[in-house]
């Protein structure tokens, strides 16, 4: 059956992607209700019953918001690291007013890889004002996958774990002039252009134009802003900088969104 990625919902009113192996399903986060995420996977013919597991890659409540409900109902493992937990249960309440337990917690720390079946995962640090935010990389079946959002900038640790990669998912969060000009206060803008912010159009075109080693059948640009982005300028950017590189079986460049799910992508 090979190895099939579906991002369920990518932007800021809610993130979640299913990575699945033939014998292993992991959702990367759970920023969407339960209820959505339910009807998304269903849509595309898949059973939440069958996930094995939650990964989450931060606390921001875009990545999170439907976690508690989720892991209670299908009884799953959520692996997390043990800062982002904590940052998590400081913010999230019970109906009681206590803070919420996940039954089956399993904590990872970034860089050190571990299994979740038959699938490898590597946890790298991003650059995010969050307390311990992390990308994955994932092997099952011959195949890499790397997936990053939410992170101000591309520094060289992270382009070592985008090497030889089949497919890529990253974020292409903001055309810069948009940004500048959009109804955005100017903290909040200050903050998205920041260092630990969200990567913006040119800074995702500039790693391609630079430091992408081509190897991706498919790339994927995630977690695009509805305010301050467009994804037609998204794309033109991400394909200037892909240039000669693309071919018919590499570099195929695909678009998230936020209101539905992608087309599941087969590796
Ligand atoms: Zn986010
Ligand atoms: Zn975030």
């Amino acid at each position: 059956m090979g190895v099939t990625v579906s991002v369920l919902a990518s932007g800021s009113r809610g993130n979640s992607t299913l990575v699945q192996s033939s014998a292993t399903r992991i959702l990367v986060d759970a920023g969407i209700s339960c209820r959505e995420t339910f009807k998304r996977m269903k849509a595309g013919g898949e059973d939440p019953r069958s996930l094995s597991a939650i990964l989450i890659t931060h606390e921001h409540s875009d990545h999170v918001c439907g976690l508690l409900v989720l892991a209670r109902k299908l009884n799953l493992p959520v692996f997390m690291t043990a800062a982002t937990h904590q940052a998590w249960s400081r913010a999230v309440r019970e109906a009681t007013g206590e803070r919420p337990e996940l039954a089956r917690l399993e904590v990872f720390s970034s860089g050190c890889s571990f299994q979740i079946g038959d699938i490898a995962v590597t946890p790298f640090t991003i650059p995010h004002d969050a307390a311990d935010p992390v990308g994955f990389t994932f092997r099952a079946e011959g195949v890499k996958i790397a997936m990053a959002t939410d992170l101000g900038y591309v520094p060289a640790s992270v382009c070592d774990q985008f090497r030889g990669c089949d497919l890529l998912v990253l974020e292409s969060n903001h055309d810069l002039e948009m940004l500048r000009v959009g109804p955005y206060p100017w903290a909040v803008k200050q903050r998205v252009m920041s260092r630990v912010g969200h990567l913006s159009n040119t800074a995702l075109a500039e790693f391609f134009a630079t430091e992408y080693d081509g190897s991706a059948s498919y790339i994927v640009l995630a977690h695009l802003s509805e305010q301050n982005n467009h994804p037609e300028l998204a794309r033109s950017a991400a394909e200037r900088a892909l240039g000669g590189r693309r071919t018919l079986l590499h570099n195929r460049l695909m678009l998230a969104a936020q209101a539905e799910p992608m087309q599941p992508i087969r590796l």
